[in-house]
Formats: C-alpha cells, structure tokens, sequence
C-alpha cells in the first residue's frame, strides 16, 4: 500500500521538479503507470520505496512514514518490504546470477538464505527462462536476461509491494509475456501491491488500473 500526499520533490541539481497532490495504491492493488520519457516516473517509484524522499509532503508505504526515516532505516524498510525491478537492472557484477537473484535474503535479517530460498530462486529463474545462466555473471548476460534475473530479484522474498520500472524493455514479446504473468501472478498471491511503469500499451489490460502520469502531476511542466 502506496500513499502520497502534497508531495514536492526536488532534486539537488538540474531543477526538476515533481508535484503529486494524491496517489494512494491499495494493499493488493494492481496499477501501471504510463507516462512520457523524462517525466518523472522512476523518481515516483524511488519515492514510493523511499530511495530519495520529498522536500515536503508525505510518503506512506505499508503504514510507515518513509518521510520520517533516516537513510538506514529507509534502506531496512526497503529490504523488508519492497520487491524493486530497476529500470537499470542494479545487478552485482562480482556475483552470479543466483546470487544476485537470492540477494533481498542477504539484506533482510528477518529471513535466512536456506534450501527453500534457493529452490524458490531457481524456480523463478526457471519461470523466466534464466535457469541456465544462474553460474554466470551479469555481465555475461544479455540485456533480456539480465531484466530478467532482476525480476526474480525483485520477487523472491516474496515482498508486500512490488515496484517495477518497465521490466519488459528489453523483451522480446514471448519473455514479455513470461515477465508479467509472474508479476501479476505473484502479487496475487501473496497480495502484493504492484506498480509497473511502461510504455507498453497491449500490457495495460492486465492491470486494475491506469495511472497517466501527466494527470497525476497536472499540467505542471520541469523548471528546467
Ligand atoms: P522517467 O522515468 O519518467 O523517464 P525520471 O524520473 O528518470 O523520468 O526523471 C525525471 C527528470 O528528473 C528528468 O528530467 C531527469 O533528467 C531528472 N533526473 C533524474 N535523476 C536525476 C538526478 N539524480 N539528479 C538530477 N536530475 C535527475
Ligand atoms: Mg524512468
């Protein structure tokens, strides 16, 4: 469950500037944000997982004030609670795959690394078509399958919010297909809160609801 309200953010250089009055994703709540290139959708999703926080206004994620956090606390928030896909993947290149994939259980005190994490991984893995290249580094990956592998990242400790900042942008249609139904898949099983942005329109349909996010901003435009 996602909360903003009277949010302004800014940030520390280049005079963009992102103003949200109201967004609230319910707790299971299923949503795909669409919106220009450069308008600020990443920075929403950082916001929703507290990586940066507004200069004023409140951020509320899964009942906690991400606004009132300190860095570390936000970072162990984050751990425990949000599943990120990032836009840029944000894979260890000095670990393997499984490694990278079994991460969240390294960062998250409350879990511990043990078999059935580990099948869990490989089973994701399986699901997305990466099973194969678990021993490999990232950067011995294509851009596809490291999308990929940051899925299952993103999915495997089962996470009560799921962030995903266009996981298909590098798929080909069939891997596409494979990414999303495991994100809708998980989420409705374990109800999750899903928010994916992406420019892709045929994948909208799957999702309850729509947010435009020149709508969501108004007519407000970057200072810069
Ligand atoms: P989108 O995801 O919709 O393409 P972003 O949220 O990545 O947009 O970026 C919104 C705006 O903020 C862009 O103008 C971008 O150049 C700027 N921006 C992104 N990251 C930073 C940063 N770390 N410092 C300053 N400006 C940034
Ligand atoms: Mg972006």
């Amino acid at each position: 469950m996602v909360r903003m309200q009277d949010l302004v953010f800014r940030y520390r250089e280049g005079g963009f500037e992102l103003r949200v009055e109201s967004l609230r994703v319910g707790r299971g709540e299923r949503v795909a944000v669409v919106g220009p290139s450069g308008s600020g959708k990443t920075t929403l999703l950082h916001l929703a997982a507290g990586i940066v926080v507004p200069q004023h206004g409140r951020v509320e994620t899964n009942a906690t004030e991400l606004s009132a956090l300190d860095d570390g606390r936000r970072r162990d928030f984050r751990a425990r609670h949000v599943g990120y896909v990032f836009q840029s993947f944000e894979l260890l290149g000095y670990l393997d795959v499984l490694d990278n994939i079994l991460l969240p259980f390294r960062v998250n005190p409350t879990l511990s690394l043990d078999a059935a994490a580990r099948e869990r991984a490989v089973s994701l893995a399986r699901r997305v078509g990466i099973a194969d290249k678990l021993p490999r580094r990232p950067g011995q990956l294509s851009q596809g399958e490291q999308q990929r592998a940051a899925v299952c990242r993103a999915l495997v400790a089962r996470p009560g919010l799921i962030l995903a900042d266009e996981p298909t942008g590098n798929l080909d249609a069939k891997n596409k297909q494979r990414v999303m139904e495991i994100l809708h898949e998980q989420a409705l099983a374990e109800g999750a809160s899903l928010v994916v942005v992406t420019h892709d329109l045929d994948l909208l349909q799957d999702f309850e609801r729509v947010v435009d996010f020149q709508e969501l901003v108004g007519s407000q435009e970057s200072v810069s």
